[in-house]
Parts: structure tokens; sequence; C-alpha cells
């Protein structure tokens, strides 16, 4: 599923993963656990380990990552091992349904049957209250992990019946280092995106994927009028997007260096130069104002404004008159 095997890959969330070893070591799993944090840290990739660890045939407390039993999970194939998912916006109340009925059902095969609701914040108020019934008198063989970025979005009655395991963004060098190692991407990259991504590195392979340090580079150059026009080749209000958080992160970069932050703490350390040049060309309250406008313009898109308009009119001296 995430090409993530065993617990030794799954880097910078030593703490939640201290307490899943700690759950699993003393075998008394909580029926219900809810992996919390924001986007892209990992939680859903946790839970499918959480699952192999369980069901693993060498049964170490840990996922060996290579026996049948986790080698099918990590296809989807394991017959005990359920994941819920849905990007739409509300989980299947069908799936919640089949759940309900299943999790009552002894293992196939494995140990324990695992269902895995991946955007648990998403459920429907009727399936929420299926999962709670199922929370109330919670069958022996089964758990449920709920995987959602928004645990205030659950029912306070589901929140209290389960353990809360907390994952947090990655420092920047934890990223970096994973980025490099485990991705194979280039140092200079895995730099920028390590900072640009906040400590996601769901989102930073995302990025990665897209291409994103050349689209920030035409969005920067656009934005100082030293590059062509970009907002034609915006095929997306996603690209848009794209490009003006990338001069949003740069002009802050600008700003921090003006008033004296160290080079240390810029997302785009590898344009340092072109970020001093411009620091010495306008005063702080201009590249304020640009920064404003540049904030200004992302809420216009969320509002669904025109995109290439809206893009088209983003260049620093128009941003500061
Ligand atoms: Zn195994």
């Amino acid at each position: 599923m995430s090409g993530i095997s065993c617990f030794a890959e799954f880097k910078g969330q030593d703490e939640a993963l201290g307490m899943l070893r700690q759950y699993l070591k003393s075998s008394r799993m909580p029926s219900g656990l809810i992996f919390c944090g924001p986007e892209g840290v990992g939680k859903k990739t946790a839970a499918v380990l959480t699952a192999k660890a369980l069901n693993c045939l060498p049964a170490a407390n840990e996922p060996c990552g290579q026996c049948a039993s986790c080698l099918k999970i990590e296809k989807g194939e394991h017959p005990d091992v359920h994941l819920i998912e849905n990007d739409q916006d509300a989980v299947k109340s069908d799936d919640i349904r089949a759940l309900r009925r299943e999790i009552f059902l002894k293992p196939y095969e494995g140990r324990k049957r695992v269902f895995i609701i991946d955007n648990a914040h998403k459920l429907t108020a009727e399936a929420a209250n299926s999962i709670l019934k199922v929370l109330e008198e919670p069958p022996e063989g089964s758990i449920i992990i709920l995987v959602t970025s928004c645990p205030s979005r659950l029912l306070k009655t589901v929140l209290s019946r389960c353990q809360s395991v907390r994952f947090r963004r990655l420092a920047a060098p934890v990223l970096e280092a994973l980025l490099r190692d485990s991705h194979g991407v280039d140092a200079q990259t895995a730099g920028f995106l390590s900072s640009f991504s906040c400590g996601s590195p769901g989102a930073a392979l995302k990025m990665q994927r897209r291409k994103i340090v050349e689209e920030r580079d035409r969005a920067v150059d656009y934005f100082l009028g030293k590059g062509p026009d970009i907002s034609a080749g915006l095929k997306e209000r996603e690209d848009a997007k794209a490009a003006m958080t990338a001069m949003a992160a740069w002009l802050r970069d600008v700003i921090l260096l003006k008033t004296g932050a160290p080079e240390s703490r810029l997302v785009n350390y590898d344009r340092r130069r072109d970020a001093a040049d411009c620091g010495a060309r306008y005063t702080t309250a201009e590249l304020l104002k640009a920064f404003r406008s540049l904030a200004d313009s992302l809420l216009f898109l969320e509002q669904n404004a025109n995109v290439k308009l809206l893009v088209s009119g983003l260049r620093m001296e128009s941003c500061i008159k």
C-alpha cells in the first residue's frame, strides 16, 4: 500500500511508534484507536503497519514485512484487514454497514480483524453512530482504527471510547534525510521540499512529482518581472495555488532576511541571493504590502476567482502600487 513495510522504515514519529509498540507488546491493544495529526504525515501508513503487526506470522509484535500475512496486507488482499477510504465528501454508509456485519465475525486466517477508516471525520452521522454502537460493545477479535486530520469533527462519544495516537509534522532535517535517503530526491530539492511542505512527507512527495522546484522558479521569476507570463500555462486551480504559494513563501524569505533572520530559516535557501537583492530594492512596508496582496489573491482563488486573470496581475511592481 505505502511501500513502507516495517517500523524501522517509518521515520520521524517516535512518540506514536513508541505508544503502538507498547500496546503491541503488552497485548492490550485498545479496540478503538484514533490516529490523528496533519495531512500527509503517515497516519494511514501507520494504521496498515499496525494491522500487519497484529497479524504478522512470526508474531514478534512488529511487522516483518515479508511473511505471507504482511504481503497480503500490503496488497490489500488480506481477508481480515479492511481499509475503508473515501476521498469524496463522505465515507460511504454502505461500507460502514458492511463493517457492522463483519466486525463480529471471527478472524478468517489472522489473529485480529482490523478495520481502518480513513478520513473518519467524513463519516455521515448515521455511520458515526454505527461505529459508536460497535465501540460500546467491542468484539474481542477486532479493532477499529479511525484515521483523521480533524479529530474535533468526530463525535465526542466516539473520541471518548478510543485511544488517541498523535502523529506530528516531521522536523525539517528528518524529512530532508528521508526524502534523500529513502526516495532518492537530490539534496537541493530535498532541502527545499522539507521546509516548503511544512514537515509533511506526503505533501513533499506530491510536490516532488509535480516538479515543484521548477514551478517555483518560474513563478518567482515571473513575480519579479524576470520571467515569461505563467498564467496561460495554468491548467487547474491547483496549479495556480502552487504558483502563488511558492511566490508567497519566497517573499516571506525576503522579508525574513531583511529583518535580520538567519539564512537557515529560509524555505528557499537555494534562492537566498535574489531574496537578498529583492530585500535591498524595496522597503519593508512595500514587501509587506506585496505579501498581503498575495495572501488576498490566495483567498480570492478559494472563492472561485478567474485563475488566469488573478495570476496575470501578480507582479511585484503591481502589488506594491
Ligand atoms: Zn510479517
